[in-house]
């Protein structure tokens, strides 16, 4: 039952996009969205396994990047990592305000979604397009397991 839902929501964002519904997109999404992280290319070359080759991800997660469906956080490594967007971001247009968690010991990136970035005046003559701050730190997981 959930599962169709959920279906169906990844179905409509495609649509709305004017993106064709094809397996490798869904597949992308499907992860995407079932993980607690943001998740690499190579994460998710691992996980898809043999289901998408290396270019159709590549393009896959390109397209979704510059449709507003997915945002990217580079982590302490300069690995890209994907995460879904919030709805309010648009062909172009991200607007991902909230901050970026990467942890030092796994190096995972995590949204935090209910930290919110507050708008910020750019001085005369400069014009922002994106904005990223990330925290780097130790995540909930690894100060767990350290008790
Ligand atoms: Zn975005
Ligand atoms: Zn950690
Ligand atoms: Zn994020």
């Amino acid at each position: 039952m959930e599962e169709t839902e959920t279906g169906r929501r990844f179905d409509q964002l495609l649509e709305k996009n004017n993106l064709k519904k094809t397996q490798p997109r869904l597949s992308v999404l499907k992860v995407l969205a079932s993980r607690k992280t943001a998740t690499s290319q190579p994460a998710l070359e691992e996980i898809l396994g043999a289901e998408i080759d290396r270019v159709t991800l590549y393009r896959v997660l390109r397209t979704f990047e510059e449709k507003g469906i997915i945002h990217k956080v580079i982590d302490l490594n300069g690995t890209a990592n994907y995460a879904t967007c919030d709805e309010s971001c648009t062909e172009h247009a991200h607007d991902d305000r909230h901050v970026h968690f990467n942890c030092t010991h796994c190096l995972h990136v995590y949204c935090l979604d209910s930290l919110h970035i507050p708008a910020l005046t750019m001085p005369a003559g400069f014009t922002a397009s994106q904005m990223n701050l990330i925290v780097y730190g130790i995540c909930e997981e690894c100060n767990e397991k350290e008790r």
